[in-house]
């Protein structure tokens, strides 16, 4: 790199440090679980997404493998040349069952569903409704499709019939209203139904983000849709595969037609290399376990988990926002704070990491918790008492 641009660079990174921003990767000497190997050492894991315990599945390691020495270890092109296998091709059948819908399309991940979908969708002339705290990968979808952008204030069913009666008066060719399901780091979930009849009122297409609803909220983890009841009046779900389904991808869940118009326009379908066979075989077997009694069970330990495990925060006096779900921030406000938090935490052996600026608002620091269905009752009495006596220690309770 030339010197004067590392210079740049160096300089950008101190003021992250001084601001106690400055992200260092954590390094994994394990698999990911409940406990895992960081150091030389076993901590207690309370930052993963792996809600059902299935990264580390028997039935779905088995599975990879043996479509692996089936298929290949790579599809070897994009969907649209000739990375688009069978077993491609029953994922997304059994998706769109699973979701109840015409049809499904598996994009390399949540991110990049999100991207390909919103600005294929969108163009010039359109408006985009979205709210303030919705994932980066929906605002950075909308922010390529050359669309107009409106903002409402989190969750503020007011605030979002203004933004649509604003672009109803801008005659635009589209509206397009998206929403998080669940948010990513405060765990509340979007009033989906009045959010459905304002979307239907104003002729919005609508589009829920359910990374974190999908194997969590709803008969089966079928996500908010279902929660809701709301079957068939959702135009686009989007989902994730590397949450609680524990492999890797994303996917849009629509119409027949609408998967179709995005194998055309779709960028990331179109110039980006489509999934290796044994992700999409283990992903086939997490949706299989999820549709049958070991998932309802796994989905209920899931929650019984979260309710033990918030009420014990709540009543040791912690500020844990507005969480509905099994993400569970504990409010910090501060980086500085959140960050020696964190490392003490760390210390005792509780992985629990802080969440700063971009990723959340500057001023809003947390620590993001989300226990999972794997965690037993020791391992979240383990967690509280560390919780609670670093949390004494730096004078958060
Ligand atoms: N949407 C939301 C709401 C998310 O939380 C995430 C993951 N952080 C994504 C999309 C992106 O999913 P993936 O990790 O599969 O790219």
């Amino acid at each position: 790199m030339k010197p004067f641009i590392e210079e740049i660079l160096r300089n950008n990174l101190k003021k992250l440090e001084d601001e106690h921003l400055l992200i260092t990767l954590k390094i994994l000497s394990s698999s990911q679980g409940p406990w895992v190997e960081m150091g030389g050492r076993r901590v207690l894991n309370l930052s993963s997404n792996n809600y059902l315990g299935f990264n580390s599945h028997p039935s779905l390691i088995k599975a990879s493998i043996e479509a692996t020495e089936k298929w290949g270890v790579g599809s070897g092109a994009v969907r649209t040349i000739v990375g688009t296998q069978e077993i491609h091709m029953e994922l997304e059948h059994e998706l769109a069952s699973f979701k109840k819908v015409g049809a499904c399309l598996v994009f390399q991940s949540g991110y990049a569903t999100n991207l390909g979908v919103i600005q294929a969708l969108m163009t010039e002339g359109d408006v985009i409704i979205s709210d303030e705290l919705n994932h980066a990968s929906i605002i950075d979808g909308a922010r390529l499709s050359k669309a107009k952008i409106h903002v409402y204030r989190h969750v503020d069913m007011n605030h979002l019939e203004e933004k649509l009666k604003e672009a109803r008066d801008l005659k635009p060719g589209k509206i397009l209203l998206v929403t998080d399901g669940v948010f990513s780091m405060d765990g509340d979930i979007a009033p989906l139904p009045q959010i459905t009849e304002l979307a239907e009122r104003y002729e919005a297409i609508l589009m829920v983000d359910d990374a974190h609803a999908s194997g969590v909220l709803g008969r089966n983890g079928r996500g908010t849709v279902d929660h809701f009841n709301l079957h068939g009046r959702v135009d686009i779900q989007v989902g994730t595969l590397s949450k609680a389904l524990g492999t890797m991808g994303g996917y849009v869940a629509s119409s027949q037609t609408f998967v179709t118009f995005l194998i055309q326009k779709g960028r990331p379908i179109l110039f980006s290399t489509s999934h290796p066979p044994g992700v999409v075989a283990a992903t086939l077997v997490s949706l299989k376990i999820i549709n049958s009694l070991e998932g309802e069970e796994l989905i209920k330990k899931l929650w019984e988990n979260t309710g033990y495990f918030k009420d014990n925060l709540k009543n040791a006096g912690f500020n844990i926002g507005v969480s509905q779900t099994p993400i569970t921030p504990i409010m910090v406000g501060d980086a500085e704070v959140a960050q020696k938090y964190s490392s003490l935490l760390l210390e005792d052996g509780v992985l629990a990491l802080g969440i700063g600026y971009p990723t959340v608002a500057l001023g809003k620091a947390r620590i993001r918790t989300i226990v999972t269905s794997s965690h037993t009752k020791k391992d979240l009495d383990l967690a509280l008492k560390t919780l609670c006596k670093i949390g004494r220690k730096i004078g958060i309770i």
